[in-house]
């Protein structure tokens, strides 16, 4: 009996208060993207007075960190982002003590619901907190389809309108920035000189969402977002810093989309071996995954189930015409700012051809880590020709990818020809995943050569002519030069096509 008594009953977590007068000392932890798209949330939470810092890029030692203090079979992703905060604190602790912690920080991470362990990394979370005796330290979740969810318990945080708009939209500008990395890096004819420019591009785009105008806590902020000017000028902007990087297109390069689990394959660092850097070590160009695309893809779960009727809904259709005009909305945005970047950022795909080229091997309504899209980006990438392969990144211990996987294998064997890495990311194998990858990669660089060889033979073009023409254009070696795709997954085979259409061999 005297034992029973000393074990506590367990009691969900709830956070502490934040008061209003706490904000000016107390700083919003936040993190799980890339640092573009972090350092330009910064600028949208400090503008609206916050202090607000990411937590430091995953690392190697975040993984060990977060086995010791959540459960076992918790996915890769939890494990990292957990240890991630632990290690944070752990080191905040030791400089400045528990009660100091506890008073100046909280984090805010997304929540969700669903199959996945998504809708519990707060568990995990609170369960470190425990182990760290940090029961005191505040977390906050952000729900993924509310725009205006009100104060926080206190009112120190308000989760409203000009908060939710300035994260989305600095997550879609983020992820404009990563595309033209990405499309950039691998043919630089300076080293370096696009991360200096991309470095350049952040600060400068930092400011813009620092110097966001207040339009009010409702609508007058929505129309602003969607109608002012202000976020394309300043991308208008960053294409002119961009305008002064060389490029050789004629450098052939094996196309790699990388997609797979959301955290896994946004990151960039140890939580996934630091896959892309690798890739282009490789002599690759990688497509990312815009966070953008999945920021989409929870729209169209409402608007199927409002096609099925099954809503609660009294007045469904209006409802679907509504989630509808939003949706064109979304698109139009991000292809607004697309615009004001030369349109060289990816389009976003199109979510019903999406879940069409899924439905024959995954049902959409199965919902949890990527749902159908899995299937449905290879395929896109695929019948579109937009990459030569596919590398897919599944953390261990995640029972939606396992799924998504296992209709994969019913995908090659009608599309055995489709190059398709399926990397699992334990966070410690990096050499049998990158190997594995390496297989794949092999046979994806192969194709990219081929398409080259047979792109001049088809012209007739040879790289001496196609280095005069060059001479006398140096615009087509501007990186904000846009190259059509012209039916080949690699750049150097569109860009030859793309030459023997302007007249280089007529000259
Ligand atoms: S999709 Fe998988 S890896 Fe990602 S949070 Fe859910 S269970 Fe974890």
């Amino acid at each position: 009996m005297a034992q029973l008594a000393t074990i506590a009953p367990y009691t969900a977590y709830k956070p502490r208060p934040f008061t209003r007068d706490q904000r000016g000392k107390t700083t919003i932890l936040y993190g799980g993207l890339t640092w573009k798209h972090e350092r330009l949330m910064q600028g949208a939470l400090h503008n609206l007075k916050y202090n607000a810092e990411p937590l430091p890029n995953i690392a190697r030692d975040d993984l060990d960190a977060g086995k010791e203090l959540i459960d076992t079979g918790a996915c890769c992703p939890t494990i990292f982002t957990t240890g991630s905060l632990v290690n944070f604190l752990k080191k905040e602790v030791a400089a400045h003590g528990k009660d100091q912690v506890n008073d100046k920080f909280i984090y805010l991470t997304a929540g969700a619901c669903g199959p996945c362990r998504f809708g519990q990394y707060h568990e995990s979370y609170s369960m470190a907190l425990d182990g760290l005796g940090l029961r005191d330290f505040r977390l906050f979740l952000l729900a993924q389809d509310e725009l205006d969810q009100g104060p926080a318990n206190g009112g120190g945080l308000e989760i409203n309108m000009p908060m939710s708009l300035g994260l989305i939209w600095s997550i879609l500008c983020g992820d404009l920035l990563v595309d033209l990395e990405y499309m950039t890096r691998p043919y630089e004819v300076n080293p370096g000189q696009t991360d200096a420019v991309l470095k350049d591009s952040v600060e400068y785009m930092y400011e813009v969402f620092l110097h966001r105008p207040d339009r009010g806590k409702k609508y007058g902020t929505l129309a602003w977002h969607l109608m002012s000017n202000y976020f394309t000028k300043a991308l208008r902007e960053v294409r002119k810093k961009w305008d002064a990087i060389e490029v050789d297109h004629l450098r052939v390069k094996a196309k790699v989309k990388v997609t797979g689990e959301f955290w896994l394959q946004t990151h960039e660092g140890d939580g996934n071996y630091n896959i892309k850097r690798w890739l282009e070590q490789e002599q690759s160009e990688v497509v990312p995954p815009p966070v953008a695309v999945w920021l989409h893809y929870l729209l169209h779960p409402e608007i199927r189930k409002l096609e099925h009727r099954n809503s609660k809904s009294k007045h469904p259709q209006m409802q679907q015409m509504a989630l509808q005009a939003l949706e064109k909305i979304y698109r139009g945005t991000y292809n607004r700012f697309r615009k004001a970047l030369a349109n060289l950022p990816n389009e976003l795909p199109d979510q019903v051809e999406l879940k069409q080229l899924a439905e024959p091997f995954y049902h959409f309504e199965l919902r949890g880590g990527e749902g159908h899209m899995l299937i449905g980006k290879a395929l896109h990438a695929y019948h579109h020709k937009k990459a030569h392969m596919i590398c897919e990144l599944s953390p261990y211990s995640c029972m939606p990818n396992t799924m998504s996987i296992g209709s994969m294998a019913n995908v090659l064997g009608k599309y055995p020809d489709l190059l398709y890495a399926p990397i699992e990311v334990k966070g410690d194998a990096e050499v049998h995943a990158l190997s594995r990858c390496q297989m794949i990669l092999t046979e994806a660089k192969k194709r990219a050569q081929a398409e080259f060889e047979d792109v001049m033979k088809k012209t007739g073009l040879t790289v001496d002519a196609i280095r005069k023409y060059e001479a006398r254009h140096p615009e087509v070696k501007r990186a904000t030069y846009k190259v059509p795709h012209l039916g080949y997954a690699g750049m150097a085979a569109n860009y030859i096509t793309h030459l023997a259409r302007c007249g280089v061999g007529n000259a």
